[in-house]
């Protein structure tokens, strides 16, 4: 089949990779599409040692599913970690972080920028009718958006300020707007920007921003700027969310984080249920995030395109454009 193969930092279509036949309990998708994501492109610049196919957020049709014959074509996007069940970890409820767990496109398990992948049945969401292609590939950020409010319950009176106004920054404002709180996106790019207040969100620049003032602060870029705002405008006894994947290691000033008892929270993947939910009722709306569709034969130019200043999200297709 054809897949983007990354290899010691270097990507390159492959044409020859194996079709994967799924183990027990795993079905095979065929991928329809699939979204390029900020940690794709570190993946590429080598923030974490992958070799094979990258690639985890898709949407997909099941073409076979041993054992679980009720799949075979549904359409279908995918939890990208896959637990053991068996470790201390799972048993504690806690299978995101399987002490032995693949992940999709980033660990162990070979992604979705490719025909076939497959996926454990449990991992596997239906997809309703009335949600595109397109909107389903956000359905994995979308997701991972909402793990935020899991993790840091958030009250409309609060004030809230997401640093970054690229792909992730642009989902998860749209899903804290949800709540009510006082929301403001800081970001650099007019039109980016310009995308948020086309939704009723608050933008501003960071200067603009009280210092020490802000209960939640959702640091969306990345880059040691950002975390270095972010720990700048959260007030005393706030929270800082981590939300991004840093290249490299970040220096910060943990004595003010001791003094001012700032509560500092990572965070990844979220719930599927909820995101599809708010995607098929239009309150997160991704289709604007969209920069460039290219086929999947073209999928170094689409990696190209996403690496670009100002892009948004790049998606790859299978099949017609
Ligand atoms: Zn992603
Ligand atoms: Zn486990």
């Amino acid at each position: 089949m054809l897949a983007l193969w990354l290899e010691d930092r270097s990507l390159r279509i492959r044409d020859d990779v194996p079709r994967p036949s799924p183990p027990p309990g795993e079905a095979l998708v065929r991928v329809r599409m699939a979204g390029i994501c900020n940690t794709d492109l570190e993946l590429v610049k080598g923030y974490y040692p992958f070799t094979g196919i990258p690639g985890h957020e898709f949407v997909g049709h099941v073409e076979a599913a041993p054992g679980h014959d009720g799949w075979v074509g549904r359409r279908v996007v995918g939890e990208i970690n896959a637990a053991c069940h068996t470790c201390a970890t799972c048993r504690a409820g806690r299978p995101t972080h399987c002490e032995r767990r693949t992940v999709l496109g980033i660990a162990g398990r070979q992604g979705a920028f490719a025909e076939y992948l497959t996926l454990p049945v449990e991992n596997l969401h239906e997809v309703p009718p009335g949600l595109s292609h397109e909107a389903a590939t956000f359905v994995e950020p979308t997701a991972a958006a909402l793990e935020i409010q899991r993790q840091a319950p958030i009250q409309a009176t609060d004030q809230v300020v997401v640093i970054g106004d690229g792909k992730l920054g642009q989902l998860v404002a749209q899903t804290l707007a949800l709540t009510g709180c006082a929301l403001t996106v800081v970001g650099h790019h007019a039109a980016k920007l310009a995308l948020l207040s086309a939704r009723g969100i608050a933008t501003a620049h960071a200067e603009a921003l009280a210092p020490r003032s802000s209960d939640l602060v959702v640091e969306c870029t990345g880059n040691a700027d950002g975390l270095a705002l972010a720990l700048r405008l959260v007030r005393p006894r706030g929270t800082v969310v981590l939300k991004s994947t840093y290249a490299g290691n970040t220096t910060l000033d943990v004595s003010a984080l001791v003094v001012d008892e700032v509560t500092l929270l990572g965070s990844r993947c979220g719930p599927f249920a909820p995101a599809i939910d708010l995607l098929v009722r239009g309150l997160v709306a991704p289709l604007a995030l969209v920069s460039a569709r290219y086929p999947l034969v073209q999928g170094l130019d689409a990696f190209a395109h996403a690496a670009r200043r100002g892009a948004t999200k790049v998606l790859l297709v299978n099949g017609p454009l």
